[in-house]
């Protein structure tokens, strides 16, 4: 059975705590399904993109799907912008986007405009601003999101942001970050369309009865990440593997829909804590046992509890992935679980420690020692410790798929 179904849990690695015994959340969380799973296959330990290197969420995936960094990474906006299918055309730059709140003086009130939970009535009365033979193409995504393009000649992503990613403090002017006229061409028609969507956002009069209603009004669109489209070669193409994505953040849904996978929609997926992960399962299932071959399922919310230093939030997180992965237990596919960076809870952000990782094949996998699916049970397996584009070779291999080097 050549298919596969690569389980990214998002920050799940972690670091040992003494309120937990001097174990990681995953450590000492009770997970009986993991650990029979680890006890069935081949573990190892990862670094997405390097030994020692803090990975992004969207550098990472990168590099775990086999997407070498130097060569189609751009910046963040052109995965967030795939994630709402908006096709990027040569030449174009995206951004992505948040409507805020600012007061009268430009300053930030509120990065996510109360955490509005429909951009589309906003931003429908900007796209397709234009200036100076530039277009604005935008489109809503979840909550307070949206996804940004400039199309036109000349333009550059060497641009800073203008989002000043703190409340308190006045947006910025987006600056150019090199000395070519495209960089300074892009930043100067960026400002105009800012100033124009900020002048059309506080007229709006859903925006009115918000401000009647006591709630920020979403009046600024605030922009970062901005980068370039670039013709890439699509999963299937590169792996002969159909593939498709089941995930809940619209990150991961743009780096399935980037690499040119199918994104399929699965009701309860929510990229939160509340998520459906068994939902997510049996979709990756049927998906696997339909017409695809190779099945990318993101979890987030391990990333999440992470971020906040909730330890305990994360480990009974991790609980409830076991009790899901339960489904995975009689799969006839080649299982692989990992995650895509460490997120210590200690430390509230993405560390460069390596993640745990695993294998599951019956028949696929030389089995190991390990029988419990842990950082540093991991650590102890076969497969050692890996970086992230040599996942997808040694899943190419175990599946049976790889070409012959040589004669
Ligand atoms: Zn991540």
């Amino acid at each position: 059975m050549n298919k596969a179904m690569l389980i990214v849990m998002d920050g799940l690695g972690d670091r040992p705590l003494k309120e937990l015994g001097d174990l990681t959340p995953l450590e000492a969380a009770r997970t009986p399904n993991l650990d029979a799973l680890a006890a069935r296959g081949i573990s190892g330990v990862m670094n997405a993109i390097g030994v020692g290197l803090r990975p992004g969420s969207d550098t990472s995936h990168l590099a775990i799907l086999g997407y070498d960094l130097d060569r189609y990474y751009t910046g963040r906006g052109t995965i967030e912008v795939a994630g709402l299918g908006m096709e990027l055309e040569a030449g174009d730059v995206a951004l992505r986007g948040n409507l805020g709140t600012v007061d009268d003086n430009l300053v930030v009130t509120d990065r996510r405009a109360g955490r509005i939970t429909d951009t589309g009535p906003f931003v429908k009365d900007l796209d397709g601003l234009t200036f100076e033979s530039i277009t604005l193409l935008i489109r809503p995504g979840t909550g307070h999101r949206a996804g940004i393009i400039l199309r036109g000649p000349g333009l550059s992503s060497r641009i800073s942001d203008n989002d000043p990613h703190e409340v308190g403090v006045k947006v910025h002017e987006v600056h150019p970050l090199d000395d070519s006229k495209e960089a300074a061409f892009t930043a100067r028609v960026l400002n105009h369309f800012l100033a124009e969507a900020h002048s059309i956002l506080t007229k709006n009069p859903l925006n009115l009865k918000r401000q009647a209603q006591g709630l920020p009004p979403a009046n600024y669109l605030l922009g970062r990440g901005a980068g370039y489209y670039k013709k890439i070669d699509k999963f299937e193409q590169r792996y002969g593997l159909k593939a498709c994505t089941i995930a809940g953040g619209g990150l991961y849904k743009g780096i399935g829909a980037f690499t040119g996978m199918e994104v399929i929609q699965v009701p309860g997926a929510t990229g939160l804590p509340n998520t459906d992960i068994a939902a997510k399962f049996k979709a990756a299932l049927n998906a696997l046992a339909g017409p695809y071959d190779f099945a990318f399922v993101h979890i987030k919310a391990t990333d999440t509890f992470g971020e906040d230093g909730d330890f305990q939030g994360k480990l009974a997180f991790i609980e409830r992935i076991d009790d899901a992965a339960r489904l995975l237990l009689d799969t006839p596919y080649l299982l692989v679980l990992t995650a895509d960076h460490s997120t210590p809870c200690a430390l509230k952000k993405h560390s460069g420690d390596p993640v745990p990782l695993m294998m599951i094949g019956d028949g696929l996998v030389r089995t190991d020692q390990v029988q419990q699916y842990g950082e540093r049970p991991c650590a102890r397996g076969a497969l050692g410790r890996l970086t992230g584009l040599q996942l997808m070779p040694e899943i190419i291999n175990l599946l049976g798929l790889a070409k012959l080097i040589g004669d």
